[in-house]
């Protein structure tokens, strides 16, 4: 049985925070919002709470979890030697959507870190999950809260869909607000690594840091990471039940995307018969109505607004499914700012990417 818990995103309900602290406490696993995405939680201390996590998920178990702490005290207990670079992004962007690669206090159960002697850590934004972490006084660890390789879950819905019944509860608070993970920066090396794009531009912190960030193939999606630099990125990931081709493009004129998204849609939906969904943008999407009855377009968002097709991302992902198209084919954007991350879920999601 899973419980759902509902309260207001802005002004947490303390009876809520109390009773999924409760359980936490109990060795309970919890769903709850972040500013990302959803995750799910467990004290990070708690070794076989920690492990209910990996099998609510089916996670395989090298692939580590993200700490998240509510209070520069709780870095201290789970992470040691941080270097002045860590501050200078900490003091700026925390409480908010940046994770830091440190060195794992001895302290933090390896079964956290998939075996590794550095920790994810980050302080989010949201007040549920920072009421929820002060109320317990631990830190609590937690991957996004889907069945692995899934889209990751942006509403309670998402994460009722995925794990109802093998979890103990979920806080209900709505539809995050970024809705694509946090950005993580392995901040021990020099110059400092990106492993994987996210809700914060990379252009950004490297603003605050005053140096070049370096950004790794498998930060943009285009390969899989060495497993022993960031085990995480080696699997499905983020992907919907129907099979998604990415049409991208170096060019900034758009219209090579369009004519490629329209011959392919007009194959799959008249030579194969297949119900085809087209997912475009604001600017594109009266390119294709109108077509076929076979092809139905969605709207991901402007994109000239790239906050808001990350926002919509996972959330249009999880929808083709619920469409019952047979295939889905999306259109890419620039790799520029937040584009960089559209583009890397969006890669790592895709059964086949075509470039034009
Ligand atoms: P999720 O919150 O589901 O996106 O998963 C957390 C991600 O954080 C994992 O997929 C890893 O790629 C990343 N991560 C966690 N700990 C580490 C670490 N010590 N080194 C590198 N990446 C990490
Ligand atoms: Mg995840």
């Amino acid at each position: 049985m899973t419980i759902i818990l509902r309260t207001n995103p802005l002004e947490p309900d303390l009876e809520v925070i109390k009773q999924a602290a409760k359980i936490l406490l109990e060795g309970g696993v919890v769903a709850f919002p972040t500013e990302t995405v959803y995750g799910l939680g467990a004290l990070v201390f708690n070794e076989k709470a920690v492990s209910k996590v990996f099998w609510a998920k089916k996670r395989p178990p090298d692939n580590p979890l993200i700490i998240h702490i509510s209070s520069i005290s709780m870095l201290d207990e789970v992470a040691v030697d941080i270097p002045e670079e860590a501050y200078r992004l900490i003091r700026v962007l925390w409480p908010g959507p940046l994770t830091l690669i440190l060195r794992r206090h001895p302290q933090v159960p390896k079964l956290v870190t998939g075996g590794l002697d550095t920790v994810a850590v980050r302080m989010p934004a949201h007040p549920v999950a920072i009421s929820l972490i002060k109320e317990l006084g631990i830190p609590i660890a937690a991957p996004s809260a889907n069945i692995a390789g899934r889209p990751s879950p942006t509403t309670a819905e998402h994460v009722i869909r995925d794990l109802q019944g093998r979890i103990d509860a979920v806080i209900d608070a709505g539809e995050t607000i970024y809705g694509v993970e946090s950005t993580i920066i392995d901040i021990l090396s020099k110059p400092p690594v990106l492993m994987r794009p996210g809700a914060y531009p990379v252009e950004e912190i490297e603003k605050i840091l005053g140096t070049k960030i370096e950004i790794p193939d498998f930060a943009r999606g285009l390969t899989e990471a060495n497993t022993a630099l960031a085990p995480g990125v080696k699997y499905r990931h983020y992907s919907p039940e129907t099979p998604l081709i990415l049409v991208e493009s170096s060019s900034s004129d758009l219209s090579k995307i369009i004519n490629a998204v329209k011959e392919l849609s007009m194959k799959y939906a008249e030579n194969e018969n297949k119900k085809v969904c087209i997912v475009a943008s604001s600017e594109t999407i009266s390119m294709y109505e109108f077509m076929s009855m076979k092809i139905h377009v969605l709207n991901i968002g402007s994109r000239n607004n790239l906050f808001e097709i990350a926002r919509n991302l996972f959330r249009t992902l999880r929808s083709l499914d619920e469409l019952s198209c047979d295939i889905a084919i999306i259109e890419g954007v620039e790799e520029k700012g937040l584009g960089l991350t559209i583009m890397n879920r969006l890669r790592k999601a895709a059964k086949l990417k075509i470039r034009v």
